[in-house]
C-alpha cells in the first residue's frame, strides 16, 4: 500500500474469518517493511507484540521460504526459529493429506488471498496432530505477493478431554450410566445382533413409582442419591452385555441381549429379571440419614422380530409401562397382551406344580414293552398329574417347566421311589418276577450331585433287584459335561442298574461317546418310526441304528409301534423289542394289572 508521503508499507489484511468452532478468528496484522517513520515504528511494535500470540505463527517470503517463527509455534511443532528458518513449511506435513488437498488450498489463497481451515501437521517428534491453520498471502503494493502468513492453532484435546467430552455426550453426569443416545445406538446394533443370531432380546422400561413425592418433601438432592441407587441396583440385577440406561428423570431402561430363541422362553426370561429388579428396588434405601422405600413399574417387550424400528420398541415398553402403573404398580406387564396371558398361565402353572407335590397330586401309568412274540418284558413308568380342576395333565405340558424351575428334583424323586415299590409288588409274585421297569430321568436330575445316592437309597429300601430298573436318560445329558455323565453312569452301574439311551437319533450322540457310556440299550425315538412304512429315510435311520446297537452290543428297542407293518419292518431289520399303542397305551397300574393278567 502507499502512504501519502509515497512510502510504502503493509496494512492489516481485511480478511476476517469465522472458524468452524463458532470462534471469530481475524487474520493478523503482520508488518515486514521497515519504515524509519515514528508511526511505522509504533506499529512495528504493535506487530512485534500481536506476533507474539498465543497462536502459532509463521511468514515465508513469497517462495515459500520460512522468515520468521514465534514462540507459540515452536511450542506447538517443536521446531525452534534456527532449525525452520529458509525452510519450506512443508517440512510439517504429516503426509495424510494428498496433493489435491494442498492443491485446492494454494488455490483459493491466489484467488482468494486467504485459506483457513483443518489439517493434520506433523511435530518434530514425529507426532501427528490437528490444526487450525489460517494462511493469508501479503502483498506488495503492485498487488504482487511478497509474503504469506499462517497462523495455527493446535486442537488436539487432551485424552482426558476428550474422554470426558465422550462421556458428557453418552453417559448421565448423575449416575454415570448410558443415556438414552447411547442406549439409541446399542439398541440397534442388538436388534440387527439378534436378527442375525436369532436369539431375543427385550427392553424393558422402568419407571420409579412416587419419585416426585419424594422429591417433594426430601428435596432434590435426597432425589438425586435415590436415582444413584437406584442405578447402582440395576446394574448389579443383569448380566455382563446387558445395557442399564437412565432416559431423564425417575426413567430407566434395562437391554437384555442374547435370550432363548423361543419367544416364550424369552418372555420368561425377561419375566425372571424383572422381578429380580423388583425384588432389588423393594428393598429399603438410606438417603442421608432418611430411611426410604420405593418401587418401581416395568414395561417389557421383545424385540427379536420388530421390522418397525427402534423407536416403536420404545413406545411398546412405554405403553407396558404404564399397564404395569394401572395394575397397580410394583409390578411387570408385557406389550404384547398374548404374551402377558402366556406369561401369566405359566406362573400359575408353576406355583400349582410347586403345590402338587405335596397334594400328592402325581401318578404313574405304565406302558408295557413286549418282544417279538408279544412276550411282556416289562414297561415304562409315565408321569401322569391329576390336576383338581384341569382333570389329567399330560407330561408335556410340565416335565419341561418343572426341569427349568428345578421342581424335577423332587418330582423325579417321587418317580423314583414310586417305581422301586412298584417292582418290589412285582418282585413278590411269580408271575411279574421278571418284569422290568423304566424311569425317565431328565439331564438337569442326572447331573445333581445327590442322584447317584437317591438312587442307592431307593433300590435298598425297597429291596428290589437293580438289573430291573433301568433308566432312560435322553441324549442330552451327553451335551453336557461327558466326564460328569460317564462317571455317574459308572457309579450307578455298580449299584447294579441298567440303562436305555431314551430318544435315541434325536441328538447329538456319535459313536465316539456312546462307546465310553455303560448303556444297555438303545430307544429308536418315535419320530422315526411314524412314517416308517413310507419315509425311505426313515428306513435308513431305523436300518443304521439297528447296525449300531448290534456292533455295540446294546439291545435295540422301538417306541411308538402302533401298526402291524411298521412291528414288521423293526422286525425284519433285526429289531425285537417294541413299545407302542399297537401293544398298550400308558395306564394305571390297576390297568396294568388286568393286562398282565390276560397276557400271562
Ligand atoms: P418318552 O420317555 O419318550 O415317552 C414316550 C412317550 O410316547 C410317552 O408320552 C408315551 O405315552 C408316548 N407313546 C407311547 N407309545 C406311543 C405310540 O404308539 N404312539 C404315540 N403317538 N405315542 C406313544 P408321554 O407319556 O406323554 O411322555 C412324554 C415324555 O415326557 C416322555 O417321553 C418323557 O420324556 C417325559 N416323561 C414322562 N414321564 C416322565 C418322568 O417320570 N420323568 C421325566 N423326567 N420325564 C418324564
Ligand atoms: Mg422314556
Ligand atoms: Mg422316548
Amino acid at each position: 500500500m502507499q502512504r501519502g508521503d509515497g512510502s510504502s508499507f503493509f496494512a492489516r489484511m481485511d480478511c476476517l474469518s469465522v472458524r468452524k468452532d463458532g470462534a471469530t478468528a481475524g487474520v493478523h496484522i503482520v508488518l515486514i517493511d521497515i519504515s524509519l517513520s515514528r508511526q511505522a515504528e509504533e506499529e512495528l511494535r504493535i506487530a512485534a507484540i500481536a506476533f507474539e500470540a498465543q497462536e502459532g505463527m509463521l511468514v515465508t517470503d513469497a517462495n515459500g521460504a520460512i522468515l520468521r517463527v514465534n514462540k507459540a509455534f515452536t511450542a506447538i511443532t517443536g521446531y525452534t526459529t534456527e532449525e525452520v528458518v529458509g525452510r519450506n513449511p512443508n517440512l510439517l506435513s504429516s503426509g495424510r493429506h494428498g496433493k489435491a488437498f494442498y492443491a485446492a488450498m494454494w488455490e483459493e489463497i491466489n484467488r482468494r488471498g486467504c485459506w483457513e481451515g483443518e489439517i493434520w501437521n506433523k511435530r518434530k517428534n514425529g507426532e501427528v496432530y490437528p490444526e487450525y491453520l489460517i494462511v493469508t498471502a501479503v502483498k506488495n503494493p503492485d498487488g504482487v505477493v511478497s509474503n504469506y502468513v499462517a497462523t495455527l492453532t493446535d486442537i488436539t484435546m487432551s485424552r482426558h478431554a476428550a474422554d470426558e467430552i465422550q462421556h458428557l455426550a453418552f453417559y448421565d453426569t448423575l449416575t454415570r450410566l448410558p443415556n438414552r443416545r447411547l442406549l439409541l445406538d446399542r439398541l440397534k446394533l442388538a436388534l440387527s445382533g439378534s436378527s442375525r443370531s436369532g436369539r431375543e432380546g427385550a427392553l424393558l422400561f422402568l419407571d420409579l413409582d412416587n419419585f416426585k413425592t419424594l422429591n417433594d418433601t426430601l428435596g432434590y438432592d435426597i432425589g438425586d442419591l435415590l436415582l444413584q441407587q437406584v442405578a447402582q441396583r440395576l446394574q448389579s440385577c443383569v448380566r455382563e452385555g446387558d445395557t442399564v440406561a437412565r432416559m431423564g428423570g425417575d426413567e430407566f431402561v434395562v437391554m437384555l441381549e442374547d435370550l432363548h430363541e423361543q419367544d416364550l422362553e424369552a418372555a420368561s426370561q425377561t419375566e425372571a429379571a424383572g422381578n429380580k429388579i423388583l425384588a432389588a428396588l423393594n428393598q429399603p434405601y438410606r438417603l442421608a440419614g432418611h430411611d426410604f422405600r420405593n418401587t418401581v413399574s416395568i414395561g417389557a417387550t421383545l424385540f427379536r422380530n420388530q421390522q418397525s424400528g427402534v423407536d416403536e420398541i420404545f413406545k411398546q415398553a412405554d405403553i407396558a409401562m404404564y399397564q404395569a402403573k394401572k395394575a397397580g404398580r410394583n409390578t411387570l406387564r408385557f406389550f404384547d397382551p398374548e404374551m402377558q396371558a402366556r406369561i401369566n398361565a405359566r406362573a400359575a402353572l408353576e406355583s400349582e406344580l410347586r403345590a402338587a407335590i405335596d397334594a400328592r397330586q402325581f401318578r404313574l401309568y405304565y406302558q408295557i414293552q413286549v418282544d417279538s412274540s408279544r412276550r411282556v418284558l416289562g414297561a415304562e413308568a409315565l408321569i401322569r398329574w391329576m390336576h383338581p380342576e384341569r382333570g389329567l395333565v399330560q407330561p408335556v405340558e410340565f416335565i419341561h417347566l418343572a426341569e427349568e424351575t428345578g421342581l424335577i428334583l423332587p418330582i423325579g424323586e417321587w418317580v423314583l421311589e414310586t417305581a422301586c415299590a412298584q417292582l418290589a409288588v412285582w418282585q413278590a409274585h411269580a408271575r411279574t418276577r421278571e418284569l422290568s421297569l423304566s424311569v425317565n430321568v431328565s439331564a438337569r436330575q442326572f447331573h445333581e450331585a445327590g442322584f447317584v445316592d437317591l438312587v442307592r437309597v431307593a433300590v435298598k429300601r425297597h429291596a428290589v433287584n437293580p438289573m430291573l430298573l433301568k433308566l432312560e436318560p435322553t441324549e442330552s445329558i451327553l451335551l453336557e459335561n461327558i466326564d460328569d455323565t460317564v462317571s455317574t453312569m459308572n457309579a450307578l452301574k455298580s449299584i447294579g442298574v441298567h440303562f436305555s439311551l431314551d430318544d435315541f437319533g434325536t441328538g447329538y450322540s456319535s459313536l465316539q461317546y456312546l462307546k465310553m457310556l455303560p448303556l444297555n440299550q438303545l430307544k429308536i425315538d418315535q419320530s422315526f418310526v411314524r412314517d416308517l412304512e413310507s419315509d425311505s429315510n426313515d428306513q435308513a435311520i431305523v436300518r443304521t441304528i439297528i447296525a449300531m446297537a448290534h456292533s455295540l452290543e446294546l439291545e435295540v428297542i422301538a417306541e411308538g409301534v402302533e401298526t402291524e407293518e411298521q412291528r414288521q419292518i423293526l422286525l425284519n431289520e433285526g429289531c425285537h423289542r417294541y413299545q407302542g399303542y399297537l401293544f398298550g397305551k400308558p395306564v394305571p397300574i390297576e390297568e396294568l394289572d388286568t393286562l398282565l393278567r390276560r397276557d400271562g
